[in-house]
């Protein structure tokens, strides 16, 4: 009995520090992502919304983006929104910055986004430009000496940013 709470307690402070580890790599490149990459993430691909999100996310053009056919219903009462280009970025995207950064109803991809962590693997997009050029080297060092497994790699293009309607 003691031992499972000493195992659970040292799991909880792990997954608290592989959290924190990652929020901190994220941050660190906030300045790249607007003034380098600028918001490719927010240009490319396909983004699901949840149906609570939407009004926020597309600034109130919902109808509009659904009769231009760039914003699809797909399973489990979420919607697909087309950001795939130049022309049409995330219509909460200005001048290279998130409109809905700190709100509640930004999509969580877009938070987690390029690093995800599922179970004891933490998941680095491929597709990211910072993660690319090796911006997240110093992170990378500090998740595997928590006892993580790092991917890299280009696994998540099909994550939440990049999945199709069809
Ligand atoms: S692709 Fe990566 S570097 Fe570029 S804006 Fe997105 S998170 Fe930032
Ligand atoms: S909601 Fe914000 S972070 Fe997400 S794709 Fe749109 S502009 Fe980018």
């Amino acid at each position: 009995m003691a031992y499972s709470f000493k195992y659970r307690a040292l799991f909880l402070r792990r997954s608290m520090d592989v959290n924190r580890i990652a929020n901190r790599a994220r941050k660190s490149i906030s300045t790249f992502c607007i003034e380098e990459c600028k918001a490719y993430c927010c240009r490319k691909g396909h983004l699901v919304v949840k149906e609570n999100e939407i009004n926020k996310v597309t600034q109130g053009r919902k109808n509009e983006l659904i009769a231009e056919g760039k914003l699809k219903p797909i399973i489990g009462g979420k919607y697909s929104l087309y950001i795939g280009d130049e022309d049409n970025a995330c219509p909460s995207l200005k001048g290279n910055k998130c409109l809905i950064h700190k709100s509640r109803l930004r999509p969580k991809t877009c938070g987690d986004f390029p690093i995800y962590i599922v179970d004891k693997t933490v998941m680095i997009s491929g597709s990211c430009t910072a993660a690319r050029a090796g911006m997240f080297y110093p992170y990378i060092k500090k998740f595997m000496k928590l006892g993580y497994k790092v991917s890299e790699g280009s696994g998540l293009l099909n994550s939440d940013f990049y999945k199709v309607a069809e």
